[in-house]
């Protein structure tokens, strides 16, 4: 990009929201693949006509836009593959409006996802989409990967929360979708179509959500297994026997080594799965269930514990939380996937990832979203060793095509990105590709806006 360029990006954000220094550019340049693409510059827009602007000065010279949020994404959404300028959102972090009586948030996309979450807490209502990384993800990067979490095996995932955007097309107009109220059926369904996709149709500038009403009341418990594969074959039966928890997670064996320490209390030595367990609700419908539940688990003779505080329920969760990073513990770098799989093909799923981690000597492990099907599969590898990083890619190869045949999906929350785009004619038709192609074409004639992502 030349000096002219820069000048004029300047002008639109103002000298201090503009980087173009080689340590600021660095800041911008990774994400949670632990990949780095130099951005040629970085703006930080304060407005919805800001960033109109920067995106049709974009069009006219086409250069590349790369909208970010921050930066936590597994697949590489965020990052300049292709050079240009990457666009953070950390500017437009405002929760404009928590409107109580229709439920409904109104938010700037720059928003954490815990911090509205908190918000909310006081006004007794709830945005039930909780990724591990709530603390640190925004609100805009949610809606583009359309981000899931624990509690989608009750209330599903941030598509089902978003009822409206406001967006900034990739020639800069700006297109509102969507409506403020629980029903709406007028045209087209613009907003699921943005919502999921990795910012490459458009830069969503405002976001209208729907809320709930703040469970009163929790139980959290862990149950223990001594095989993974008992594990893994109660979740459909938990589901089965009347019970709806808001949270059924699973953790195998390394899963748990790797937090082990933080899991209070400490768990019986030949603990070899974990399912984490939560029920919610009024204290009625919570007592209700766990009546249901307690007569399950002693029917099975299965082992658990429950949490006694808050407090105990939270370390729970941080550990929980704590397992995708603490997996470096093992080795430098993962393939981490998050395939889903028909809720009763787990127990095959887990299986098969332990014969491919016997059958091409690599570590292994599996945890995550056991309720709704969506499994955490980490391939650790170190990319130094260029032979384990082969053995890495065709184990990667391996279950996208076993996860595809057994009538399950290549991602479930994290978004196809750089990462997973080669694999993508696994699991679309020509004519579905050929679709997507075209409306992209449509939204962003230019295709200056996050190229180089999603099609292979
Ligand atoms: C430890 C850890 C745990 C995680 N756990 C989960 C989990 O449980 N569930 C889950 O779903 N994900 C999880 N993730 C992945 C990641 O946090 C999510 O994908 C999250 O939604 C990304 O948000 P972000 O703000 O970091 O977005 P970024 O990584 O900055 O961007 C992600 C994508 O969104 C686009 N984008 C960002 N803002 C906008 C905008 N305003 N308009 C249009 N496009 C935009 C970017 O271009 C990119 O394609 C985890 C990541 C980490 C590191």
């Amino acid at each position: 990009m030349d000096r002219t360029l820069l000048k004029k990006l300047e002008r639109i954000v103002g000298r201090e929201n503009l980087f173009t220094s080689p340590e600021e550019l660095h800041c911008y340049s990774y994400d949670a693949t632990g990949r780095e693409f130099l951005p040629e510059a970085v703006v930080l827009p304060g407005s919805t006509q800001e960033i109109a602007a920067i995106l049709t000065l974009a069009n006219t010279h086409r250069f590349p836009v790369v909208p970010r949020g921050a930066g936590s994404g597994m697949t590489g959404g965020s990052l300049p593959v292709q050079g240009g300028v990457v666009l953070g959102t950390g500017r437009l972090n405002r929760i404009l409006e928590i409107d109580s009586a229709n439920m409904i948030a109104v938010v700037e996309p720059g928003v954490i996802t815990g911090d509205l979450q908190g918000a909310l807490k006081p006004h007794k209502l709830m945005y039930p989409p909780d990724p591990a990384s709530l603390k640190f993800c925004t609100i805009g990067g949610n809606a583009a990967e359309c981000a899931g979490g624990p509690s989608a095996v009750k209330y599903g995932v941030t598509k089902d929360y978003v009822l409206g955007l406001e967006v900034v097309l990739a020639t800069g107009k700006i297109l509102r979708t969507g409506v403020r109220t629980e029903k709406g059926v007028v045209g087209y369904d613009l907003t699921r179509l943005f919502v999921g996709s990795e910012g490459t149709l458009g830069i969503f500038t405002k976001l209208i959500l729907r809320l709930l009403p703040l469970p009163e009341h929790k139980e959290t418990y862990l149950l223990t297994f001594t095989s993974l594969a008992e594990a893994t074959g109660h979740v459909g039966r938990i589901l089965g026997a009347g019970l709806t928890p808001c949270t059924l997670e699973y953790m195998d064996r390394t899963a748990i080594a790797v937090v082990r320490d933080r899991i209070p209390p400490a768990l019986p030595p030949d603990t070899a799965a974990l399912l984490l367990l939560e029920l919610d609700g009024s204290a009625e419908e919570v007592k209700r269930q766990q009546e249901r539940l307690l007569a399950y688990l002693e029917r099975e003779r299965i082992d658990y514990r429950r949490a006694e505080s808050e407090a105990e329920a939270q370390e729970i969760w941080q550990a929980r939380r704590a397992i995708s990073p603490a997996t470096f513990s093992l080795k430098p770098n993962k393939i981490s996937e998050d395939v889903v799989v028909p809720r009763s093909r787990i127990p095959e799923l887990v299986g098969f990832t332990e014969e491919l981690s016997r059958e091409l000597a690599l570590t292994i492990l599996t945890f995550g979203h056991a309720g709704d099907g969506n499994i955490h599969v980490n391939v650790m590898l170190d990319r130094g060793n260029p032979e384990e990083e082969a053995r890495g890619e065709a184990a990667r190869q391996r279950l996208f095509t076993f996860v595809v045949g057994i009538g399950g999906t290549l991602s479930g929350e994290h978004g196809i990105g750089i990462s997973k785009s080669s694999f993508l004619p696994l699991e679309l038709s020509p004519v579905a590709l050929a679709v997507m192609r075209g409306l992209k074409n449509l939204f962003d004639p230019n295709g200056i806006l996050n190229p180089g992502k999603i099609f292979p």
